[in-house]
């Protein structure tokens, strides 16, 4: 464990062990939620009832322990904790930046592990999900780029992120005002559309207007361009879209960004054009790294006006200056480049902002992000799933007690 550079203590999560004869509740939704407590034999007068307080505690007032729920019977909550557990992941490590910016290692029941950032500006603060371990595809110039896929978060992983960070920030007290995660980006390890489903389901649950409340306008995901599910993901989740553009060629953005030889530039433009919702107040934000000698020229800056124009875009593009990560040979651009190239796109009547790196003390900002988590080879996967066998063989079998896992 590493100590934060700012010589704050990180902050540690207890082990809990694990229960495996009980059912997590943390990041069901809410049919599931009902589902759950109808099966372990809850009244059926009281069922809605009591999903609709359970909802409340979970996901609107925070609480890890059945005890906490005061306005349920005793003997309800004996119920709920004999047969339930509210088990967050576990905090390996919590860096703290000097701008403020606060990582989060987390490890998850079976060991994997991803990150989400937090990042407090002075209106708001935002925190950074991950949606996969890894990710498929390998941008050059994207750290978390250089793992592999691991696996793809569960929609209770992904929701895990936001209570483990309400948690750190202490805001369960105040559920809605005064909130210190205001916004949450999909914009961590992995690509979200890659992993709809649980995605969508994980946004849902943190929207919900007795939860969390979140609302979808400050949501953001991110995609490199999966272009078949763009579409879906304005019609069916209804948040903001961020394209990672970074480059106005197709030999530049494939050479960068491998998924261009499958899904075009211009295709990708296209499902821009096309999605729902997209207009002046809600514009979608192009992201754009600034790498030197790469994407970053006048000529690129004209080109990416004359394309954004072409489709009538409601665009923003966000220009990133590089963050740099062990072992990439891409460098930033310089910084009068960067200035020349947003002038240049504002010129063209499209607002194009600098994001100013934070984090990056703590390897947090953009692009930065990786874990050691590694995708096991089947052999070794066989060869853990042996030694369990044995170790349960010798022991009590486990009792599910719900029937769901
Ligand atoms: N996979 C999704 C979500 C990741 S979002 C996506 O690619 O859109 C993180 C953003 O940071 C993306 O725009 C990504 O392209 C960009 N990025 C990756 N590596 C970077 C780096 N080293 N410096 C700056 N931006 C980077
Ligand atoms: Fe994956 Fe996004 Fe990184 Fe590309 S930029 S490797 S899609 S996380």
């Amino acid at each position: 464990m590493q100590i934060t550079p700012n010589g704050q203590e990180p902050i540690v999560s207890p082990r809990i062990p694990a229960a495996d004869d009980k059912l997590n509740i943390l990041g069901l939704d809410r049919d599931e939620l009902k589902a759950a407590i109808a099966e372990i034999g809850v009244a059926e007068k009281q069922v809605r009832m009591r999903t609709t307080q359970v909802w409340h505690w979970l996901y609107h007032r925070g609480v890890s322990s059945f005890d906490d729920m005061t306005n349920i019977s005793k003997d309800v909550r004996a119920k709920l904790a004999e047969h339930f557990t509210i088990t967050r992941p576990e905090i390996v490590e919590a860096q703290y930046s000097n701008d403020g910016t606060r990582k989060y290692l987390i490890r998850f029941a079976d060991g994997n592990e991803a990150e989400a950032v937090y990042i407090p500006e002075e209106d708001r603060g935002t925190l950074c999900v991950s949606s996969q371990v890894g990710c498929t595809l390998n941008c050059k110039f994207c750290h978390t780029g250089t793992m592999r896929l691991v696996r793809n978060l569960t929609a209770a992983e992904i929701v895990a992120q936001m209570m483990i960070a309400r948690d750190d920030l202490g805001e369960w007290e105040n559920p809605t005002e005064g909130r210190r995660v205001t916004n949450i980006v999909m914009m961590g390890m992995g690509e979200p559309l890659y992993n709809f489903d649980n995605v969508k389901k994980a946004l849902e649950i943190i929207m919900d207007e007795e939860g969390i409340q979140l609302s979808r306008r400050r949501i953001t995901l991110s995609t490199s361009g999966v272009v078949p599910h763009m579409e879906r993901c304005g019609k069916e989740i209804g948040v903001n879209l961020a394209v990672s553009l970074h480059a106005v060629r197709d030999d530049v953005r494939s050479e960068i960004m491998p998924i261009n030889k499958k899904y075009g530039l211009e295709e990708v433009l296209k499902a821009c054009a096309n999605y729902p919702g997209a207009h002046n107040a809600r514009r979608i934000t192009f992201e754009y790294a600034m790498l030197k000698g790469v994407n970053d020229s006048d000529a690129d800056a004209r080109e990416l006006v004359r394309l954004i124009r072409k489709y009538k875009l409601p665009a923003k593009v966000n220009l990133i200056p590089f963050n740099p990560w062990p072992g990439t040979d891409y460098e930033c651009s310089d910084w009068g480049q960067i200035q020349r190239f947003s002038d240049l796109v504002y010129e063209g009547g499209i607002s194009a902002p600098i994001r100013t790196p934070r984090g990056r003390d703590i390897m947090a900002a953009c692009g930065q992000l990786k874990s050691a988590s590694e995708k096991k080879s089947k052999a070794a996967l066989a060869r853990e799933a042996e030694a369990a066998a044995a170790a349960t063989a010798t022991t009590e079998p486990h009792h599910t007690s719900t029937g769901l896992t």
